[in-house]
């Protein structure tokens, strides 16, 4: 059988790849990005499922919209209207499965072969694999402590066919960053300038454990604007629910025709099921046991990589999501590490599979949402020893 170029150029995951070793029962695992179990609302998604059918009946096992729920797509635009002053509507809103879809949708309505996508270095490795189904040239921006390089920002936007700039200003996968008030200021004045959209992917800006919440970049305020959600990081990631927002209508009704020709719609009874959750339980206090439960978790590996990483080992301290990026200034090889910790019964992704432009890294993600503080000490300080 011959495969097409889109398929042979696109990576398979390399954390899913990773996690069939990582995932044995004997090994500390810092290598998923998975949320922790006991954050999942089972009683009350169990309450919902049994109330949503009975309320609705069939209607939770028909085809449906492809923009999805009305009033699921209401609840979120009157959230993100109070929260963050967004002139939004229902329209504005359009449901994906889960907001990778919303990336591959992306891609395909606005990328043709060899176009620019401006992308953090290191960016989510989610991201590169969807776009690079749509055969993009990527320019890499270097994200610093406080966000995108501005330098190379702007030159990257001076590159042929730039479509768009895509980022996740709070809590980044993979590095735990949060771009500071300034540089989101920054960014916006720069990006105004230019005829691109402004993707600002924001799966965990809920999960703020410490600091301010800070506005969006562009959301709310540039015309190019489109800011995806999720609900897999607060409630849960089996039921695939994502979400675009946009004021640009004709943006809208590409997106639509590309999700037609995907999947028809995102799973009704699934949007069903959230929509009850949501209006019958008290979603802040459910965020607020999640935070409590990472922000002990985060801390546990802060201090444990204070006590046992050697000196070299520079490392960011998040102020919420999920995870610790962490760099060798000794140079050495990244994927060298992952082996000898693999020996030491120890994982974590190494830093490859996040960057599109250079390959044997001295960079690592640490995700600390899966272990108890305790078992987090004891892999810190496997990884430390070898280190
Ligand atoms: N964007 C980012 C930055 C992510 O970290 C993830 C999940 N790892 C996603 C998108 C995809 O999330 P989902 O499809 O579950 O909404």
């Amino acid at each position: 059988m011959q495969y097409s170029e889109r398929i042979l150029k696109t990576p398979s995951s390399f954390i899913r790849n990773i996690l069939k070793v990582t995932d044995a029962v004997d090994v500390i695992s810092f290598a998923g990005g998975l949320p922790n179990p006991i954050s999942f609302p089972v009683d009350a998604l169990q309450a919902s499922v049994d109330h949503a059918i009975r309320e609705n009946g069939s209607k939770l096992f028909q085809y449906s919209s492809t923009q999805g729920y009305a009033l699921l797509r209401e609840y979120i635009a009157a959230k993100y209207k109070r929260l963050h002053g967004l002139d939004i509507n229902a329209d504005d809103v359009f449901i994906t499965t889960g907001s990778q879809q919303a990336l591959e949708l992306i891609g395909k309505v606005l990328i043709n072969k060899g176009d620019g996508i401006v992308i953090e270095e290191p960016g989510y490795l989610g991201a590169i694999q969807a776009f690079t189904l749509s055969e993009p040239t990527f320019y890499g921006v270097t994200l610093e402590n406080d966000g995108l390089n501005l330098e190379e920002l702007e030159n990257a936007l001076q590159q042929p066919n730039v479509k768009f700039i895509y980022t996740v200003p709070n809590f980044q996968n993979p590095t735990g960053l949060t771009y500071s008030k300034e540089k989101r200021q920054q960014i916006y004045d720069i990006v105004s300038k230019y005829d691109v959209a402004l993707i600002e992917d924001d799966p965990y800006g809920e999960l703020r454990f410490q600091g301010e919440p800070l506005p969006y970049i562009g959301a709310g305020k540039l015309e190019n604007s489109i800011l995806l959600g999720s609900f897999s990081k607060t409630v849960t990631p089996g039921m695939r629910l994502g979400f675009i927002i946009t004021k640009n209508k004709q943006l809208m009704r590409h997106i639509e025709t590309a999700k037609q020709a995907t999947d028809l719609h995102t799973n009704i009874f699934s949007q069903y099921v959230i929509y009850d959750y949501l209006a019958n339980n008290d979603y802040t206090e459910h965020v607020k046991k999640i935070i409590a439960l990472y922000k002990n978790q985060s801390d546990a590996m802060l201090d444990a990589i204070q006590e046992f990483f050697p000196a070299h080992v520079e490392y960011t301290r998040p102020d919420g999501g999920m995870f610790i990026w962490a760099t060798m200034n000794n140079g050495a090889s990244s994927l060298d590490v992952f082996h000898k910790a693999m020996e030491q019964k120890v994982a974590f992704v190494p830093g490859d599979p996040f960057y599109t432009s250079k390959t044997d890294v001295n960079t690592m993600r640490l995700n600390y949402t899966n272990a108890t503080p305790e078992v987090i000490r004891e892999g810190i300080k496997r990884l430390g020893s070898i280190l």
